[in-house]
């Protein structure tokens, strides 16, 4: 039987082993998907002594070790490279140990497909500028929105990332107190919801009645959602697609067949 794993510090409240264990079941391939708390000073040993034995085939990394992943990796996907973080972890063929980043194609995955909604041609607003926004940065941009603004609390963070992406399609950075216009999509990728916090920006950027997307996740709405809610959205959308979107795009990778992630939702928003 093949092992996989998501390393994390903590990790044992994690929903991969329940995901990829649904996904196996769904298509009945003989795997074993479990935790694995690494210490925070013991990352790359913890990663060596998985990979060292034959049957430990893949790892999925989360907090904090997204950026020591990225680091360790000897071959790296375009997109994983872009993202500066690495969320699957495998060995190739000649034992070289190769990242991709499966975070970007989750959140676009979840909004096209799971909710119908194209980004093409759509004017959308990023709150945050943190590892997360980063990595989905290059798929929402190869999607071919009309514009993507990035603000952040820290403004030097936004700025910096929309330099970064500056060849890969029409971005721009602007500070909370600046933000004005209407956008089709908001995007919060801030990890304001998880004190249940707000990002301090004005509620008017939800009057036009745009489709929000806050990449937290939780029982019943986030705070940010409740508010955009409150405030004028149509929509809102929380992180649970995404999350359950990069999972199967890492049983890709590692599988070679592609999961259909309609259940494994059904079945983590019941629980
Ligand atoms: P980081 O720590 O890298 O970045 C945090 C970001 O949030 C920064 O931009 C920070 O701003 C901002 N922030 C934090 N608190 C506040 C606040 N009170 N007001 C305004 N801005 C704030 O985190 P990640 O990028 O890794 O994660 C961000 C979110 O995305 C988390 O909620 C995480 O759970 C979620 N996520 C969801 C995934 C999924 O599959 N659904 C996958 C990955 C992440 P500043 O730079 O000024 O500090």
């Amino acid at each position: 039987m093949d092992h996989y794993a998501v390393i994390g510090n903590p990790v044992s409240h994690s929903k991969s082993p329940r995901i990829h264990g649904l996904f196996a079941a769904q298509l009945k391939q003989d795997l074993d998907y479990c935790t694995l708390e690494a210490p925070l000073d013991g990352f790359i040993s913890s990663v060596k002594s998985f990979f060292a034995e034959s049957s430990n085939k893949g790892l999925n990394v989360t907090v904090p070790f997204k950026e020591e992943a990225w680091d360790l990796c000897e071959v790296r996907s375009e997109r994983a490279e872009l993202a500066g973080a690495v969320n699957t972890l495998y060995l190739n063929d000649d034992g070289q140990l190769c990242g991709d980043n499966t975070d970007g194609v989750g959140i676009v995955a979840d909004i096209k497909i799971n909710h119908d909604i194209a980004l093409k041609d759509k004017k959308i607003l990023i709150v945050g500028a943190g590892g997360a926004v980063r990595g989905v940065l290059q798929p929402i941009l190869k999607e071919m929105p009309a514009e993507v603004v990035i603000c952040n609390r820290t403004v030097a963070k936004a700025e910096a990332l929309a330099e970064l992406f500056k060849t890969r399609g029409n971005i721009r950075s602007q500070s909370f107190e600046d933000i004005c216009g209407d956008f089709d999509v908001i995007i919060n990728g801030t990890s304001a919801s998880l004190s249940g916090e707000l990002p301090a920006i004005s509620q008017d950027i939800f009057a036009s009645g745009p489709v929000v997307y806050d990449m937290m996740y939780r029982q019943g709405l986030t705070v940010f959602n409740q508010w955009a809610q409150d405030s004028g959205a149509s929509k809102v959308i929380d992180g649970l697609g995404m999350l359950v979107e990069q999972a199967a795009e890492a049983f890709a990778i590692w599988r070679g067949v592609r999961p259909s992630t309609d259940e494994a939702l059904v079945s983590l928003r019941a629980e």
